[in-house]
């Protein structure tokens, strides 16, 4: 497969690419713009394979991506590139609106182009969130019908590009497909977000900063897993459908933290010999903060045999062996482009 990904740098594309450019004979050409969260060194690695190709590009240059798109003839894109964090999408939303508004709308104008004039097998995967669902109370889990209440400006500008993907799919026919995804973890996650924040956290014996009274419930999804269920649907999903795909793994906040610190405890005891959990600090809540995200995954699982394979605690485990072994990478990370401010702050 020819496979054109954009923000292939940042967390999740980074791990896509890394899990699938060694199978089915994969080309992959990687679009992105190197915002705050996009690190072109993640993939450096794969500079001399020869089926790797990267170029630094905004979704939003029309006419680069005509470019890229005739000169490239990709069977799929895969539109991970976003601005993709609740709370700088609070303090300021005009990127969100840039990128995850009018740059899908880009990327659907040229990819409509190229599938009209060059390539009637092309296909179009726009890699979306479950926060476009809104809030849930104690029950019940979000599916495919879920109605449509984003509650913050990043979920709204998400929310937004789902229906444009939607509506160029019902109104040109554009082979399109939608993913809506829970909180992703494991490598690569940029250092603000709430587990990679609590493991570098505890390893600089630095605050453990938790949003209001920790109650909020996520459904934790192993980014390899959500990679392995991106690429499914590229392979096997029915064009113009949504699939939603979690980690059947709900966990209030606090007690993530809570296992963070106690993988900890055993892995590097305090100097002080004291418990990691004595550095949890509870913090104002964020405006509007959602309680609770589910995911009933049963579409994806009965249709395409997609189920998450990881244990959560294990997966955790193994995400702090990363961070612990590569304190360079998020060290750079927080040297050169990163707002300390955001250290109170998690997701
Ligand atoms: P990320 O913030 O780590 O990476 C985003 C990447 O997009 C970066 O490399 C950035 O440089 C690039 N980018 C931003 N604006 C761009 C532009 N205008 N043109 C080209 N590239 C641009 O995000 P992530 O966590 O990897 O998320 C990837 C996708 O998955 C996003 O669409 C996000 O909404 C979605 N998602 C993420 C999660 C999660 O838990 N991380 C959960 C659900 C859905």
């Amino acid at each position: 497969m020819k496979l054109l990904i954009t923000g292939g740098c940042g967390f999740i594309g980074t791990n896509f690419i890394l899990n699938k450019i060694n199978i089915d004979n994969n080309i992959i050409f990687n679009i992105d713009k190197i915002t705050y969260a996009g690190n072109e060194s993640n993939l450096i690695h794969l500079k001399n394979n020869e089926n790797y190709k990267f170029y630094k590009a905004d979704i939003n240059d029309q006419n680069l991506l005509d470019d890229i798109l005739f000169r490239f003839q990709p069977d799929v894109i895969v539109n991970f590139a976003a601005e993709s964090h609740v709370d700088r999408s609070i303090d300021d939303s005009t990127d969100f609106i840039k990128t995850n508004v009018l740059g899908t709308f880009s990327l659907l104008n040229s990819s409509l182009k190229y599938f009209r004039s060059e390539n009637k097998e092309f296909k179009f995967i726009h890699v979306s969130t479950d926060e476009v669902f809104g809030s849930l109370g104690p029950s019940g889990k979000f599916d495919e019908n879920t109605p449509y209440s984003p509650r913050s400006p990043y979920s709204a500008s998400k929310a937004s590009s789902d229906h444009l993907v939607r509506a160029w799919n019902s109104t040109y026919n554009l082979p399109t497909i939608i993913t809506n995804c829970s909180n992703n973890f494991g490598p690569y996650q940029f250092p603000e977000k709430l587990i990679p924040l609590m493991i570098i956290n505890c390893i600089s014996e630095k605050k453990l900063p938790v949003y209001g009274n920790g109650k909020n419930v996520r459904d934790w999804l192993y980014v390899h897993d959500h990679c392995d269920a991106i690429y499914d649907v590229i392979k096997f999903g029915k064009i113009g459908e949504t699939y939603l795909i979690g980690g059947n793994n709900e966990l209030e906040n606090i007690e993530i933290v809570k296992m963070i610190c106690s993988i900890m405890d055993e892995k590097i005891p305090r100097p002080n010999g004291n418990a990691y959990s004595e550095l949890i600090n509870f913090v104002d809540d964020r405006p509007g903060h959602d309680e609770r995200y589910a995911i009933n995954f049963n579409k994806i699982q009965t249709d395409l045999k997609w189920q998450p394979k990881e244990d959560f605690r294990l997966a955790l485990n193994k995400t702090i062996d990363w961070y612990l072994e590569n304190e360079g990478w998020w060290r750079k990370i927080q040297k050169n482009n990163y707002n300390q401010e955001r250290l109170g702050k998690n997701q």
